[in-house]
């Protein structure tokens, strides 16, 4: 029979010793694990390996080996292991390529290699379920919301059962055994929030909030807006790769889409290319650079029109997703208040065409979504607000008076 064995070889009173796991363990040695096999009548060793966890993977992975030698099989990757950092680098550059987008790449970057930390763990091959609850642990030690510890573990998930990992299903968390959180009900801004937000703002700051709540397009669709991408004629918006200056922009799934926008929105479009035609760009900055500082901008207003919240506390977060002490802001203060996203327009615009019964196919071509979950879930929650809702819910009183 095939098999190695997991020896832990450490000094004793100045002499070598190699122990097994449990003598190791019962008698308190300290050292290292290493891993042995007879290769016919050669004795064969492999390590020192990370921790008993390490010397577990290879023991596995050198007696499978052995029994494919037995079996006359050729052996694949033989003593190829891939380190974390490896399958991290080659994962980045898969990312890098598919997006030009640089933020995306980083930000995988960013989380990856919190994950290697957290996890401590050196070779693909070592990655346990542990290390997906560990990560788990490590938002939650940090009060990080329900929501963002889900997110995070997705991407763990997307990153493990990639082709470049491969880490086996019974090594990752499966659907059942990731993070629950509560969606949030309410995630569109109310007409009367909206209204008061429209009247704080400067005529250009109103096309621009304008131009994001009617075309429902993401930040950098609107940062790289240009007058080419309007059709003035056919009321559209069309969203695709473009080069602005030294700036590439890519479309998210490199499809190019085009939405509708209302007949209002063009007009004011319109009149704003009268004094802006000699550019390219729609919106700007101070330089004529694509403007960075919508977000920014948008809580100044909110905090203007007193439409904030007053609870929140957001600040600066070091690169482990820990808010520094010292740099928190409340939202009752000032311009800070988390309530006011961009991202929140693009949800209020998708919830509104639903919500007038446009089909929910025609919705997702022009949100861009590749599937319809996000959209069903808008849905759902028109449909329970709707008036027929409200009927059923009275018919059910009507039916059991008390
Ligand atoms: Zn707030």
């Amino acid at each position: 029979m095939a098999a190695a064995t997991i020896v832990v070889r450490g000094t004793l009173g100045g002499k070598r010793v190699n122990w097994g796991v449990e003598r190791a363990r019962r008698e308190g040695l300290k050292g290292t694990f290493w891993i042995k096999w007879k290769n016919g009548t050669s004795q064969k060793w492999d390590g020192p390996h990370k921790d008993e966890w390490a010397a577990k993977a290879a023991k596995a992975r050198r007696e499978r080996e052995l029994k494919q030698i037995a079996l006359g099989l050729p052996v694949a990757d033989s003593g190829k292991r891939i380190t974390l950092s490896e399958a991290i680098a080659r994962f980045l550059e898969v990312k890098r390529t598919e997006s030009q987008d640089g933020r995306s790449a980083d930000r995988w970057k960013w989380e990856l290699e919190l994950f290697q930390q957290v996890s401590g763990k050196t070779y693909v091959d070592e990655i346990l379920k542990e290390d997906s609850y560990k990560y788990w642990r490590h938002f939650q030690d940090r009060k990080r919301e329900p929501r963002t510890i889900y997110n995070r573990l997705c991407s763990i998930n997307r990153f493990l059962s990639d082709s470049i990992c491969n880490v086996a299903a019974d090594r990752r968390l499966s659907v059942k055994e990731m993070p629950s959180y509560d969606e949030s009900a309410v995630d569109y801004y109310s007409q009367e929030d909206l209204k008061r937000l429209f009247a704080a703002c400067t005529a250009e700051e109103r096309l621009a909030y304008q131009f994001f709540l009617y075309s429902g397009c993401r930040e950098r669709e609107v940062m790289f807006a240009t007058w080419r991408d309007v059709d003035f004629d056919g009321c559209t918006f069309t969203i695709q790769a473009k080069q602005i200056g030294h700036h590439k922009f890519s479309t998210k799934n490199n499809k190019p889409r085009i939405v509708p926008i209302p007949s209002v929105l063009v007009e004011a479009l319109r009149t704003y290319k009268l004094i802006n035609s000699d550019r390219q760009l729609i919106f700007v900055n101070r330089e004529n650079g694509p403007e960075g500082h919508f977000l920014y901008k948008l809580k100044q207003i909110a905090s203007r029109a007193q439409l904030n919240c007053g609870h929140c506390v957001t600040g600066s977060y070091d690169e482990w997703g820990n808010l520094t002490p010292g740099t928190e802001k409340y939202c009752k203060n000032g311009p800070y208040c988390s309530q006011w996203t961009l991202h929140r327009f693009r949800r209020t615009w998708a919830t509104w065409h639903l919500q007038n019964g446009v089909p929910i196919t025609d919705v997702q071509e022009w949100i861009g979504h590749s599937d319809q979950t996000t959209l069903r879930r808008y849905l759902g929650l028109i449909n329970v607000k709707s008036d027929r809702a409200k009927a059923h819910a009275n018919n059910l009183a009507a039916l059991v008076e008390v």
